[in-house]
């Protein structure tokens, strides 16, 4: 193909319908009728990016191989089309203001108005291309964060107008509705659709395909309703059931024929079926699992639904290749002590201590690790979860009575995790940390070694404390191997326990970069090792 697409998907009647995962579904859906696709997130917020916020705001913040802190459809993104992201994957309002802003200060503009439109949604449109003539894209999807009517993403909607009269038929426009069934009328109702397509409409954007998320099928009637009021043909009126798991929907929207839809409207032919037999079996082996296995994952934000996306997303795929269901327990890390541990974590077969910031539930985190060390419980640590480890072994092993993180104690005796000299330069938020991807290198003929399958690999950072290498010997020498290691900044990446099952610390973030297609070895390796402990000790 010669010529990029571009497929724009908005939203309307009500925020958490699923853009993502729709526009995750469209995506893999061309991906494997064989076209290169990439997904861009546009995110009306005027944060320049969510690294800052905190997961009550906005659930968990995605790391890409090039360091961006982005949302997490950016995952969605990544799980389903196995394609990786990056900064230009995902941009705000704060950033878009931002250049403009800085391009303001140095003249850039020659005295003219900085005005929203031309100036904000030029900038928008020419990070829209740019990511599309980047990669000599077939299409590029990009998602309009926030619902069709706030006030935020104006320009947004504004610059997807110029688009598409600038792009002519290159283009489409996908919009997410919602119909309800009123159980009194005994009727779906299309009504919010209308509005919201004539909100769209006002705003100089007619959509072409409207895609309804329903808890029940949508008959004739009701579509050709849709039709008629919002400008479309019937057969553009797709119907997005409530589905099992999200992992359902590009199968849905196979059946309801959106990708054919979209290929017709940009007048792009193809023949045959899209190549989805892998994801089938996937699919299958997800939805009938062979046994069950508990994991507990202790963290402090459990109550929330999406703070642990990717941890939780990665136990599903690594359980599809297990063959089992991975029945995650959700553990506050704050209400753990010594008293109630063994209640807490009582039939686990593996303990995963989260990632996260700040002093809140780390007692509880460490003395859960204890627990798992101690009873040979399979154990993988991720980032906080790793260095929790450390702080672990070193109180009850290596006797440093009131080892810590200079995180949380400045002036602990024993700062076992502490910052690098040359992050201490750095200053603002968002500056300080490692993120991205970064090589790690394995010991020959460690545990981590036989797991990934190759000594080499690069995996996702996104933390500003490191394992402090004046402790390495003592370590060591006690059981606790620094068995993965930045090589060129002389950094600790990965511990292992000696003579425990499967005791696994990860200063990088293993979770970010499990897909359907690629499950991460170290999640799969740990559910296994679950199994195993089930085996041995039910
Ligand atoms: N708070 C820790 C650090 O900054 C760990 C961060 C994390 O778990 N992502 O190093």
């Amino acid at each position: 193909m010669s010529k990029t697409k571009f497929i724009f998907v908005t939203g309307g009647v009500t925020s958490s319908l699923g853009k993502g995962i729709i526009s995750s579904s469209i995506a893999k859906l061309l991906v494997a009728r064989g076209f290169t696709v990439t997904i861009q997130k546009l995110d009306p917020y005027i944060n320049i990016d969510p690294g800052t916020l905190n997961p009550y705001e906005h659930g968990e913040c995605y790391v890409t191989d090039d360091g961006a802190e982005t949302d997490l459809d950016l995952g969605h993104y990544e799980r389903y089309t196995n394609v990786p992201t990056s900064q230009a994957n995902n941009i705000t309002t704060g950033v878009v203001y931002q250049s403009v802003i800085s391009r303001e200060r140095k003249g850039g503009y020659l005295g003219e108005t900085v005005q929203v439109i031309p100036h904000i949604t030029d900038e928008i449109k020419r990070r829209i291309k740019l990511l599309a003539n980047r990669d000599n894209l077939d299409f590029l999807i990009t998602e309009i964060g926030g619902t069709v009517g706030d006030i935020e993403s104006l320009p947004f909607i504004e610059a997807v107008r110029q688009m598409r009269w600038e792009l002519g038929n290159s283009s489409v426009v996908v919009h997410l509705t919602l119909i309800p069934y009123l159980a009194a009328a005994g009727e779906l109702k299309t009504k919010p659709t209308q509005h919201s397509v004539k909100l769209l409409q006002e705003q100089g954007v007619q959509p072409d395909i409207i895609v309804c998320r329903t808890d029940r099928s949508l008959n004739e009637g009701v579509r050709n309703k849709i039709a008629l009021f919002c400008n479309v043909s019937p057969t553009s009126v797709i119907e997005c059931i409530d589905a099992e798991t999200i992992y359902d929907v590009p199968i849905l929207m196979k059946k309801e024929n959106l990708d054919l839809e979209i290929l017709r409207k940009v007048d792009v032919q193809t023949e045959g079926e899209p190549d989805l037999e892998a994801w089938e079996k996937f699919l299958h082996t997800l939805k009938n699992p062979t046994r069950n296995v508990n994991i507990g994952l202790v963290g402090k934000y459990v109550e929330l639904k999406d703070a642990y996306k990717s941890i939780n997303e990665s136990f599903i795929h690594a359980g599809v290749a297990n063959e089992c269901k991975v029945e995650v327990r959700s553990i506050q890390s704050e209400y753990i002590d010594e008293t109630n541990v063994k209640e807490k974590l009582n039939g686990l077969d593996g303990i995963l201590v989260a990632p996260g910031f700040g002093e809140r539930g780390i007692e509880g985190k460490i003395i859960s690790i204890r627990y798992a060390r101690e009873n040979n419980i399979p154990f993988l640590g991720i980032c906080l979860g790793m260095q929790c480890a450390v702080i672990e072994f070193g109180r009850n092993i290596l006797d440093l009575k009131g080892a810590h993180s200079t995180e949380f104690n400045t002036s602990t005796p024993y700062p076992v995790i502490d910052m690098m000299e040359a992050q201490k330069k750095i200053s603002g938020l968002g500056g300080t940390m490692r993120l991205g991807a970064y090589p790690c290198h394995l010991t020959k003929g460690s545990h981590v070694a036989d797991i990934f399958g190759t000594e080499d690999i690069a995996e996702r950072h996104r933390h500003r404390y490191e394992f402090n290498n004046e402790y390495r010997e003592a370590y060591s020498q006690a059981g606790m191997i620094p068995v993965g290691l930045n090589e060129k900044d002389n950094l600790v990446e990965i511990i292992e326990l000696e003579g425990h099952p499967w005791f696994i610390g990860v200063q990088f973030h293993p979770e970010y970069r499990s897909t359907v297609a690629n499950p991460h070895p170290l999640f799969v390796s740990f559910v296994k090792a679950a199994l195993d402990h089930a085996a041995r000790t039910n």
